[in-house]
């Protein structure tokens, strides 16, 4: 709590809690924590009032008849541990932390679609990812049964890489799965994972394997926008400043050999048997989306959670608009509610399309809306 004899104290907000203002809503987003807090704009407000000034500033800033609502704030912060108050010296000594996003690979995720083909011919596909430094390669396989022998002899062959850091298998779950050898697949390897989709509800989980009970038979059901599928850390939320962050250096392979951007879109850029990878991945029009972040996409540049969100470019509310909202989002942060809570509008509701401006928000109907909802 706060004592208010010391007014020359400073609050100081830990360097991992970072604020994103929203339209309607603000996040507090705890780095190190993993953890989302939703809050109203004002405490986003204040928060930037208040940065490097001692709690007498802070009041003065305010006017002084607000040290009740100053106080009932600072505690906010200090009780859920956002906030410490501290000296002067302490203020130089917890710097914000920088939001520029490196990596030493050109390419940080290679997604491999299994088909026979693609399995027949995956040493010349290693050679090819190899050649770049890869440091995460997912193998998955939607429809198609593979083996256990299958997984082992895969799993031996990417280890042996000397440029890729660490496998990933998402394989569809099937009764002849010899399970009691899946431990040994573990041990083929050096860094592994193993996803198994569309297990059966009632199965029985072993805790160094991933059962997801999902029927997934396609890439298309990918895309799906939720707060289960928020990233917070700070990889993600470094790269979301600038980039896309679904499809910022990944390549996709498709069954038939195919290098795309994502697996579910259609434009190719080469085949990963003809085609050296360094030179597709040097193209100008494969990089386009990698630049494509939440600040230039409608709806999602108003949206309090645009850094911890996925930017899915594939199923767009518009094609023919690259810069649309996702169309398998259903938040509306101009009223700050998911679909199904009740009293929410949909985002058609709040504004209008046409081709040439996209998305235009209606500010008046906003603001009846959620005078409305949130005022009543
Ligand atoms: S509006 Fe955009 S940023 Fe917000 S949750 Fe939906 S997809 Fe994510
Ligand atoms: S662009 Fe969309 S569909 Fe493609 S991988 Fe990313 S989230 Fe999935």
């Amino acid at each position: 709590m706060l004592n208010k004899n010391n007014k020359n104290e400073y609050l100081i907000f830990f360097s991992p809690c970072e604020f994103t203002k929203g339209f309607s809503k603000a996040l507090i987003s705890d780095i190190q924590r993993g953890q989302l807090t939703s809050v109203n704009s004002d405490v986003y407000d204040f928060v930037k009032a208040s940065h490097k000034k001692n709690i007498h500033e802070i009041v003065q800033e305010y006017n002084t008849d607000s040290e009740d609502f100053v106080e009932s704030y600072i505690n906010y912060f200090l009780e859920n541990d956002f906030a410490f108050i501290g000296s002067f010296d302490d203020t130089k000594m917890f710097m914000d932390i920088p939001l520029h996003f490196e990596s030493p690979s050109h390419i940080t995720t290679v997604v491999i679609e299994h088909s026979e083909n693609n399995f027949e011919q995956i040493e010349t596909i290693l050679k090819q990812i190899d050649s770049v430094l890869t440091p995460t390669v997912q193998y998955v396989s939607f429809e198609e049964i593979m083996t256990i022998e299958q997984i082992m002899h895969l799993n031996k062959l990417f280890s042996s890489c000397t440029n890729i850091a660490a496998i990933s298998f998402v394989l569809k779950y099937h009764d002849g799965l010899e399970f009691e050898k899946l431990p040994q697949v573990l041990k083929t390897g050096e860094f592994f994972e193993l996803i198994i989709h569309s297990a059966p509800s009632n199965f029985n989980h072993e805790n160094y394997i991933i059962y997801i009970d999902e029927k997934i038979s396609s890439n298309s059901q990918c895309g799906n926008i939720s707060e289960d599928t928020f990233s917070v850390n700070m990889p993600h939320f470094t790269e979301s400043q600038k980039f896309n962050t679904c499809l910022n250096r990944k390549i996709s392979i498709d069954k038939k050999g195919n290098v795309k951007n994502c697996l579910s879109m259609e434009t190719v850029y080469g085949s990963i048997f003809e085609d050296d990878i360094k030179n597709i991945i040097k193209a100008k029009s494969f990089q386009i989306l990698w630049h494509i972040n939440k600040d230039s996409i409608e709806v999602c540049k108003d949206c309090e959670f645009r850094l911890v969100c996925t930017d899915c470019r594939c199923f767009i509310k518009d094609p023919q608009n690259i810069h649309s909202q996702p169309s398998k989002c259903f938040y509306n942060p101009y009223i700050a509610k998911w679909k199904g809570e009740e009293g929410y509008v949909s985002i058609e509701d709040c504004g209008s399309y046409s081709k040439e401006s996209g998305f235009t928000p209606n500010h008046k109907k906003i603001a009846e809306i959620n005078k409305q909802l949130w005022e009543s």
